[in-house]
């Protein structure tokens, strides 16, 4: 089984995709239909993330077997600690192994139901993605990856401090980063430098959403911890009632932003996908980002 950074290791910028496990039958359809039409476009890998509770991360495990062995996608999991003891854990990594998940994206996760609330750890469990970077490296020969924050995560103090945990945790054994929502270019390129000027030699990728209506504008900020530009706001507040102007002016937003991250040699677009291929392949075509052999259309 292919793993991510050998997927990644060509001169020109690949791109990736994120999935969320379905819900329900509806879900799971939707899903299914996204990752066919994905399938073609070759993308370097795609992941689906890791829920809080029970129905979603067996859908996590089941998603991501199936992808492994219905289709010639690289897959990807996200496994958290959250409600986790160590020996939960190795049963989920083992179960990923098993079913021949290589990639693992390995996360704290955030206390269930109020993402800024006090993190309790498992009392056999573990506090922070490092230990769990270790753990998965300690149980195979996995290529694993962590989250990054250009504008620092939520709980951290600050960049400084930011910065240091993320390049120990890259050092832990990670192989890459994806970094979270952000607004412009020099804001991811500000976070792969200070990565970077810590001699660290890791690579960061860029985590990209469609900007495709007022409800993912918001999610991009809520996910970001940040405020967005008010040249931002400007260019697609006011569309917010025409749904088809947002989604025009949203694109071009997108296509500027993976332009300008291409020009800077990033070794891919992380696509969150929301579960839907459309906007995804309509960007990924813009950018120049499709494999020659994909056929048009
Ligand atoms: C690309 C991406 C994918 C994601 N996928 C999922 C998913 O599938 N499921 C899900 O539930 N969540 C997901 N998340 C969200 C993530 O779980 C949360 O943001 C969570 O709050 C942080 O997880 P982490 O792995 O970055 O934590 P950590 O790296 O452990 O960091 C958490 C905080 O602790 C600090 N810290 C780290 N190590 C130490 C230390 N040794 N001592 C003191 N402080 C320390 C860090 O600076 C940070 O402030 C994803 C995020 C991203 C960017």
């Amino acid at each position: 089984m292919t793993s991510v950074v050998e997927r990644l290791r060509g001169d020109r910028t690949a791109f990736s995709v994120e999935f969320f496990p379905p819900r329900d039958e509806a879900d799971e359809a939707i899903l299914w239909r996204s990752v066919r039409e994905l399938e073609g476009y070759d993308p370097a890998y795609m992941s689906i993330t890791y829920g809080a509770g029970g129905t979603s991360r067996d859908g996590t495990i089941r998603s991501i077997a199936r992808v492994a062995t219905e289709t010639t996608l690289v897959p990807m999991a996200h496994l958290t600690a959250v409600n986790h003891s160590v020996a939960e854990l190795r049963n989920v990594i083992g179960w990923y192994a098993a079913v021949g998940v290589r990639n693992i994206l390995a996360l704290r996760g955030d206390p269930p139901g109020d993402p800024y609330g006090e993190w309790i750890p498992h009392p056999d469990g573990l506090n922070y993605a490092e230990e769990l970077v270790e753990l998965v490296r300690s149980l195979g020969d996995f290529c694993v990856g962590v989250s990054a924050f250009p504008y620092g995560h939520p709980r951290s103090a600050d960049l400084d401090a930011d910065t240091k945990y993320l390049v120990r945790k890259l050092n832990a054994g990670a192989d890459f980063a994806i970094a979270q929502l952000f607004f412009e270019a020099d804001d991811f390129l500000r976070l792969r430098d200070r990565v970077a000027a810590t001699g660290c030699e890791a690579m960061v990728i860029p985590g990209i959403m469609p900007l495709t209506t007022p409800r993912t504008l918001r999610k991009t900020i809520e996910l970001s911890g940040a405020q967005a530009p008010r040249w931002l706001l400007d260019r697609l507040e006011p569309l917010s009632g025409d749904a088809k102007a947002f989604r025009a002016e949203g694109l071009d937003v997108v296509t500027e932003l993976g332009e300008r991250l291409i020009a800077e040699g990033v070794p891919d677009l992380h696509f969150y996908t929301f579960n839907r291929s459309k906007a995804t392949r309509e960007l990924i075509t813009r950018l120049n980002l499709v494999p020659a052999r994909v056929p048009p259309g």
